[in-house]
């Protein structure tokens, strides 16, 4: 295996994330192909160029480039309007592999999310190459938890793209082994098929800190508790309910604090973020809840460092890095007991996972790590410990065999 296109279509992996189209998977195709050139694996990541500004490609370090493809108009455009330019995107992104003169093939096509996995589907016929696909979110298991989301989301029935890219693609990657359930009961999908690729933190940036220090970078008094939240602002990662769990532990520490890092969101994301600055006010915690644009990803590691304890009330997870991230800097993390969350939250041992997006039950577990500086200090170090298991190293070398196993076997074939 010399060679993988790894298709980003609506998102670029040089992106900020934190808001916007920018998430985990902007973190997942940079690390991941990062890690993967590092590993022997030349990765070629294609993008929709949303500016005419940009340059055609860029090279983030050997063995590891960036192609910006002309697909519909050079501006940004909302998620839901791209897939009536999925098919000039894999044409020019064809155009390119084509094009490349050095003669060497391209070993296998690597989409994320569903619309990357449309044009995928496409390259894989015309090239005779390998499909993997790696959703990130799926519409079918959005639909149980947040049947509202799914709505805004489903012009051109994504569900039923997703089926028809599961059922042509040779390896279809989970993050944890709840997410390989889920594809294969909501889409029927072939269990052979599916392989469990958890992704990874980069240690280098996200490891244990002093606190004292952390809290002076970010203007923080030392001893007021503090309550973080990172990510997107939309429905789905429960924000209100971070907001709430710091109102139900006001009683006990009227000088806790909330930070919330991240920007809105999808279509839903500027109302959640208006509704979250109306909630606050409402319970009247202006001045204990404060809002933070989305941070550089590797500066992040000073917020979690400086919190007490990260909330991570999200309604539905197929991973979330943000609780990876906060362990491996030896946070204790509360978060909601669906998803990946259930994987990287050892409760009891690392944090606590709580049944549903309920602030009371979040405060009961908030208000217990911070009376016990002993169970906060066991919690934190049992954290550190286990984020250790993942690395993006380790991710790539379990897909760069994957890639191997593929390029050997016989594709699957389109049903
Ligand atoms: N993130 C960031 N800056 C911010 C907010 C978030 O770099 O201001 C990153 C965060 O570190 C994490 C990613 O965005 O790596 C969010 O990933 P997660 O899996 O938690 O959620 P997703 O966006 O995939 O739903």
């Amino acid at each position: 295996m010399r060679r993988l296109a790894v298709l980003s279509l609506h998102t670029s992996p040089l992106a900020q994330p934190g808001s916007g189209d920018g998430g985990g998977m902007n973190v997942y195709v940079r690390e991941l192909s990062s890690a993967l050139a590092r590993a022997g694996v030349e990765c070629d990541v294609f993008t929709r160029a949303a500016s005419d500004a940009l340059p055609a490609s860029v090279t983030v370090e050997p063995g590891f480039r960036v192609h910006h493809v002309a697909a519909g108009p050079p501006v940004p455009m909302a998620k839901e309007a791209l897939h009536g330019v999925v098919d000039e995107f894999a044409e020019g992104v064809l155009k390119v592999l084509d094009g490349s003169g050095d003669g060497l093939a391209y070993d296998a096509v690597h989409a994320n999310y569903w619309l990357s996995g449309m044009a995928g589907h496409m390259i894989k016929h015309r090239l005779d190459i390998p499909l993997v696909s790696t959703f990130h979110t799926l519409d079918r298991v959005k639909a149980e938890s947040s049947p509202e989301e799914v709505e805004a989301d489903s012009a051109v029935r994504r569900a039923e793209e997703e089926a028809r890219i599961i059922r042509c693609s040779d390896t279809v990657l989970a993050s944890c082994s709840v997410e390989a359930e889920q594809i294969s009961e909501l889409y029927d999908a072939d269990p052979s098929r599916i392989r469990i690729v958890a992704p990874g933190v980069d240690h280098a940036f996200f490891g244990p800190g002093h606190r004292p220090q952390a809290r002076r970078a970010l203007g923080i008094p030392p001893e007021s508790p503090l309550l973080l939240f990172v990510g997107r602002i939309q429905p789905l990662k429960g924000v209100d309910v971070a907001v709430r769990t710091l109102a139900a532990v006001a009683n006990a520490h009227p000088d806790a604090r909330l930070a919330v890092v991240g920007g809105p969101s999808g279509p839903r994301g500027a109302d959640e973020l208006e509704r979250t600055v109306a909630l606050v006010h409402g319970l009247g915690l202006d001045d204990r809840v404060f809002f933070v644009p989305p941070r550089p990803h590797e500066l992040l590691s000073t917020y979690y460092r400086a919190a007490d304890v990260c909330l991570v009330p999200s309604r539905s997870e197929s991973f979330g890095l943000v609780a990876l991230e906060a362990a491996a800097c030896g946070t204790p993390v509360v978060a909601s007991d669906v998803g990946g969350l259930r994987t990287l939250v050892d409760h009891g041992r690392t944090g606590y996972l709580v049944d549903r997006s309920d602030p009371e039950a979040f405060a009961g577990w908030v208000r217990q790590i911070l009376a016990e500086p002993l169970l906060a200090q066991r919690l934190g170090t049992g954290s550190v410990l286990r984020s250790r298991r993942y690395t993006w190293a380790r991710a790539a070398h379990l897909l760069s065999e994957i890639y191997e196993d593929l390029t050997a076997g016989r594709l699957v074939e389109c049903s």
